[in-house]
């Protein structure tokens, strides 16, 4: 019988697996798709999470696969520069961030893991506080059971009722390109209402996400409507979306969370976007469901006190929820008069205060 069954093979339901099985204990990840793999996207990883999967024995694995984030900055749709963040002193304050294919993140992951600890194709429907997992194959009973099940959770009513997500206004588009030129530096531009950020990834491709207000379920035009709004914008932005082809688009509403008075109930403790999905403005998500696998771990096997996770975990996710929401308003600010003033503050923004303003988030220790 395993001692905790993980409901979720998201990033956070495999971090939390690697997490305890390191601690020594038996787990059984519960995962609904017939196989764990993740979205064709990027996913930037900022020193916090480095630090997190450090401590999971994965840090090396995962830098190898990945691409040291350098200068960057945000700019405004003719390439003006906004503000820029100085990649030494980033890197000399808080250590460096890097942009990876989540592909290879979930990859490195599932490896740790021992193949019949996966089960997968397996929907749960309820969990209870007493340990057990009512499940489409049947039942699962642990010591502990974690809800790892994303925004969407079946595990989170059984902590804290039926929690609705709310959508933030805006809607994202994800996809990656074979440039024809290589592309080197990384960015965010913004312009009104609408944004468009790129990164290269280490195998060369470059990973870009867009967004743009409009109501929750628009229907979107893939990449033709990429190119209509972005393709006057600034270099590389029109190069790249010429470059991508037939590229495959995402394309998400961004919903997240209202704050969840606990993660915790009886035997049950929520990681991830399950308790506490945020806007991606931080680029901070995963990397919360990564603090939070190892911070689990920690909790339960000295002593087993969930509240104690709660406490630790509670205030700093809520913190960082609440102000990547923030940014995003400022971010998708539309009306002309709003962009020109965001702009000019921007650009009046000394470099240290930015630097600064970055350390309740990245200065995490386990
Ligand atoms: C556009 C965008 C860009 C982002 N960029 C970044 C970034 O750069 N950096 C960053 O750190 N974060 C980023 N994020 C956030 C990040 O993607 C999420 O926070 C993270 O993936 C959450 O992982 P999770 O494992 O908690 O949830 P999920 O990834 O949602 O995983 C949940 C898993 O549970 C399974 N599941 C659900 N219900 C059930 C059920 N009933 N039974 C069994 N299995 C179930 C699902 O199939 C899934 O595999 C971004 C998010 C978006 C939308």
């Amino acid at each position: 019988m395993p001692e905790v069954v993980i409901v979720g093979g998201g990033i956070g339901g495999l971090a939390t697996a690697v997490a305890f099985l390191r601690q020594g204990l038996r787990v059984e990840v519960l995962e609904r798709s017939a196989e764990i793999t993740e979205v064709g996207a990027g996913l930037s990883l900022w020193p916090n999470a480095l630090r997190a999967l450090d401590v999971l024995g994965l840090g090396d694995a995962v830098r190898a696969r990945a691409v040291e984030e350098g200068a960057a900055g945000i700019r405004d749709r003719t390439g003006r520069w906004l503000t820029r963040i100085d990649a030494e002193k980033l890197r000399a304050a808080y250590g460096s961030p890097i942009m990876l294919h989540r592909a290879d993140l979930v990859d490195i992951l599932r490896s740790a893991i021992p193949a019949e600890a996966l089960r997968t194709g397996v929907t749960v429907a309820e969990a209870r506080v007493d340990g057990t997992v009512v499940h489409s194959a049947g039942t699962s009973s642990g010591d502990f059971v974690v809800g790892a099940d994303g925004i969407r959770s079946v595990v989170r009513r059984a902590v804290c009722g039926e929690i609705r997500p709310r959508y933030g206004g805006y809607t994202a588009w994800r996809l990656v390109v074979t440039p024809h030129q290589p592309v080197t530096d990384m960015g965010e531009s913004w312009g009104r209402g609408e944004r468009f950020g790129y990164a290269p990834l280490a195998d060369g491709r470059v990973y870009c996400f867009a967004t743009a207000n409009m109501p929750a379920g628009t229907a979107s035009g893939g990449l033709a409507e990429l190119r209509a709004r972005f393709g006057g914008w600034h270099e590389p932005i029109p190069a790249l979306l010429a470059a991508a082809g037939n590229a495959e688009v995402l394309r998400h509403d961004l919903y997240d969370l209202p704050a969840l008075k606990t993660f915790v109930a009886g035997r049950i403790a929520l990681v991830g976007d399950a308790a506490h999905a945020m806007m991606p403005n931080l680029g901070q998500g995963a990397c919360q469901a990564l603090e939070d696998a190892v911070v689990l771990a920690r909790v339960v096997t000295r002593d087993g006190d969930l509240t104690a996770y709660d406490r630790e975990r509670g205030p700093r996710t809520r913190m960082i929820a609440a102000r990547s929401r923030r940014i995003g308003a400022v971010a998708q600010l539309s009306f002309p008069p709003g962009v020109a003033l965001r702009d000019a503050l921007l650009r009046a923004i000394p470099g240290s205060v930015q630097l600064r303003s970055f350390a309740p988030v990245l200065d995490w220790r386990c």
